[in-house]
């Protein structure tokens, strides 16, 4: 596996120099399995999460296709269409295909919510070679027949598990139905429930199906650490925390969005550069804040879980729960925004008197507890002040030493 490489699973020359510009060498596992079946023209069930490189995997073929055969598409259809559930992961996508198709001359147009309809009609007056869009506005521009979709010879459902999540069902059926019957077409789910399969089976032809499961060297490896305070103290140990850095590329989650503006107004008044996106922000502010985070021109991204859904940025060192999640699952997919692609990441938790309940369902869907930096937690009141056996915080307290990892100095 380690000695693979790119150029054996017979891209395009024009994709290979694209991929060494972005130094991506090897191949990740469902790269490696759905590349050359999809060069082959086979269909594709693709069970694997964000972070896996899935993007790569079903884009560089697509594109080998398409740059294979070079012609001018008419006014209003597409040669390949792409959904996403989020308007951010559609831009993500964006990303990851202009950059693989930098020495193809392909015409990419995005078509999301949020965003200027009447730009992304004028766009698709010169015709698309792939469309990236969201359900909503992809049917919105079908209904008004400025998105024709009778040309897709290329079709792929991203994160089709958190499509049906948010309700596009009727959506994707509209679309799958206006494609023509001779196409290629693959879906991508993390999680495979009835309703997936179900869409999977009316969707694709005898697909090869490629599951990639976490394994120990894919799956990111995450420190975790909870820091008991109250809520007032949460602001100065944050900016404490800043003061590392070692805390290079940080995400902070608020529950609220007032939260959010909140905390961000006092990382910036601390002289450090931060944006905030929640549900407020427009999607050009929103843009702008991932940019400048991607680039990192700013170090810090405060957010709420709805905003940062599908958030993909590599290289974020730290993940801050400033609030606890009101949702644990919610908690999985927060610290799953650093350690990404097999690197090393950090997730603090900072747990107020009031969130102990919560951290205890956290814990219980996590399997174990958090390590405890700092002082540990005043007992609880209804739990006998703290004198029996394996209370919380006395049993698995633990104090760093020299071992502890980068960012945390400031904080035991
Ligand atoms: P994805 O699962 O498509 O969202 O990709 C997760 C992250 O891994 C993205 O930031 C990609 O840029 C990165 N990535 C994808 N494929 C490779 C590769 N073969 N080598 C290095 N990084 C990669």
């Amino acid at each position: 596996m380690t000695d693979l490489s790119f150029a054996a699973l017979g891209l395009a020359e024009p994709l290979l120099r694209a991929l060494q510009t972005r130094k991506f060498v090897t191949p990740t596992p469902i790269q490696a399995d759905s590349i050359p079946p999809l060069l082959a023209g086979r269909d594709l069930l693709g069970i694997a999460q964000t972070g896996s490189g899935k993007t790569a995997a079903f884009s560089l073929p697509m594109l080998h296709h398409l740059g294979a055969q070079p012609v001018r598409p008419a006014p209003f259809t597409t040669r390949a269409l792409i959904l996403a559930p989020t308007r951010e992961l559609a831009l993500q996508i964006d990303e990851t295909v202009r950059f693989l198709s930098a020495n193809l001359r392909l015409r990419t147009v995005v078509i999301i919510g949020g965003a200027s309809r009447f730009k992304q009609v004028e766009a698709m007056r010169r015709g698309a070679d792939i469309v990236i869009g969201t359900p909503g506005r992809v049917c919105d521009l079908m209904n008004t027949r400025e998105l024709n979709l009778a040309g897709v010879s290329c079709f792929v459902l991203d994160e089709a598990d958190r499509m049906l999540d948010l309700g596009f069902i009727k959506d994707i059926r509209r679309v799958v139905a206006a494609l023509p019957q001779k196409r290629q077409s693959c879906l991508f789910s993390a999680t495979m429930p009835r309703e997936v399969t179900s869409l999977a089976e009316s969707l694709l032809r005898e697909p090869v199906r490629v599951e990639i499961e976490r394994k120990e060297e894919t799956a990111p490896k995450i420190d975790q650490f909870v820091h008991h305070l109250p809520q007032s103290g949460k602001q100065s140990l944050l900016l404490s925390l800043l003061q590392d850095q070692g805390l290079s590329r940080v995400i902070v989650f608020t529950r609220t969005k007032h939260g959010a503006n909140k905390v961000a107004a006092a990382i910036e008044n601390a002289g450090h550069q931060v944006n905030a996106i929640h549900g407020n922000k427009s999607q050009s502010q929103r843009e702008k804040a991932l940019r400048e985070f991607r680039t990192g021109r700013a170090r810090v991204l405060v957010a709420t879980d709805i905003a940062a859904r599908g958030i993909d940025v590599t290289g974020v060192s730290h993940v801050v729960n400033f609030d606890l999640p009101a949702e644990p699952e919610s908690y999985v997919h927060r610290i799953g925004r650093t350690g990404r692609a097999g690197a090393a990441g950090v997730a603090i938790s900072f747990c107020d008197p009031e969130e102990r309940g919560t951290l205890r369902v956290i814990e219980r869907l996590l399997g174990g507890p958090i390590t405890i930096v700092g002082d540990a937690p005043p007992p609880m009141q209804s739990q006998g002040q703290g004198k029996r056996p394996g209370a919380p915080g006395q049993a698995r307290r633990r104090r760093f030493n020299g071992n502890q990892p980068r960012g945390m100095r400031s904080a035991a």
